[in-house]
């Protein structure tokens, strides 16, 4: 599961993809984290292509 930290804040939105930051046009759902912002934890879903990228395909999500 990706670190919050790392992602922007349309990744957190659910607007982009969590993992390669495209921007979504079919989606599915990847999982929910706890993302701390300051003192507070919100839980975030994020979401990612569908279908999924980066399986096989040769992309970098990092
Ligand atoms: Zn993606």
């Amino acid at each position: 599961m990706p670190d919050p930290d790392t992602l922007t804040g349309p990744q957190l939105e659910g607007w982009d993809c969590a993992l390669c930051e495209r921007r979504l046009v079919a989606d599915q759902l990847l999982g929910t984290v706890e993302w701390t912002c300051g003192s507070r934890t919100r839980k975030v879903e994020l979401w990612v292509c569908r279908p999924l990228c980066g399986d096989g395909d040769g992309s970098d999500g990092a």
